[in-house]
């Protein structure tokens, strides 16, 4: 799948039942017909059939929230890649923080997610971020190495893989690294990928964690940023339309 920059991806979260996520999705789709960037959405599974439908005439990319690692069976309440796939997803978020640490997501987990998705099809958001305690104590860097190389399977190349730095501190809570510091931990992301990933040197690296139309600007200015992973700021398509622009898509 062609990924052309700015990359622009919305994580509605648990947000959007079934109106105000079609009017979201028309919201977008208006603008969003040709791109000259790539943006995606990612509703919750219960609209995501209904949100592919309304999104399927322009060039926005839809996308789950998370799948399970296996394809079928005995799951109870789980989704599987194939599935999403069926619903008219092209790529699925994996590793998100709130899953990581509010449902204790291991990066053993977060890997065989990430097989099933592939293989199913499925471009990957694999998620990575420092909480607050492990950034004072300085060891961002040492987390981030971890989850990439605990969540990636040995041998995988770089198509249909995105990496998306979620600093855990920044997600919700109007704070940001400064774009210095973005800069400086794509930078380390980047030698990592290209130890961890065959070609590491063409996965994208977007920035994640309070993104907002004031901020986007610097953030996708700084170098090594391909791109944003935006929350909050998604659910309003005039908010998230502008940071796309901000990233210079049109
Ligand atoms: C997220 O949950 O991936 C995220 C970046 O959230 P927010 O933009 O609201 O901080």
């Amino acid at each position: 799948m062609r990924l052309d920059r700015p990359i622009v991806f919305g994580n509605w979260k648990m947000n959007g039942l079934r109106a105000e996520g079609l009017a979201l999705a028309g919201a977008l789709a208006e603008r969003a017909v040709r791109l000259s960037g790539t943006l995606g959405i990612f509703p919750p599974f219960t609209i995501l059939h209904a949100v592919a439908q309304r999104v399927r005439e322009t060039a926005i990319l839809v996308g789950g929230q998370d799948c399970h690692e296996r394809a079928f069976g005995a799951f109870t309440g789980c989704v599987s890649a194939p599935m999403l796939v069926d619903a008219g997803a092209r790529a699925v978020i994996l590793g998100h923080s709130e899953r990581r640490h509010g449902l204790g997501e291991t990066d053993a987990l977060v890997r065989a997610k990430l097989q099933a998705a592939r293989a199913a099809g499925l471009l990957v958001v694999l998620c990575v971020g420092e909480t607050e305690e492990e950034r004072l104590a300085g060891k961002c860097e040492e987390r981030l190495r971890a989850q990439l190389e605990g969540s990636l399977p040995p041998g995988i190349g770089p198509e249909g893989l995105v990496v998306a730095y979620e600093p855990v501190w920044a997600i919700g809570t109007g704070r940001t690294p400064t774009a210095q510091d973005i800069g400086s931990t794509h930078a380390a992301l980047r030698s990592m990928l290209k130890r961890c990933v065959v070609g590491g040197e063409e996965v994208p690296i977007l920035y994640g964690g309070s993104v907002k139309p004031e901020n986007a600007a610097e953030i996708m200015a700084t170098e090594g940023v391909d791109g944003v992973l935006v929350g909050g700021a998604s659910l309003d398509a005039r908010a998230f339309w502008s940071i796309y622009q901000a990233g210079g898509g049109a």
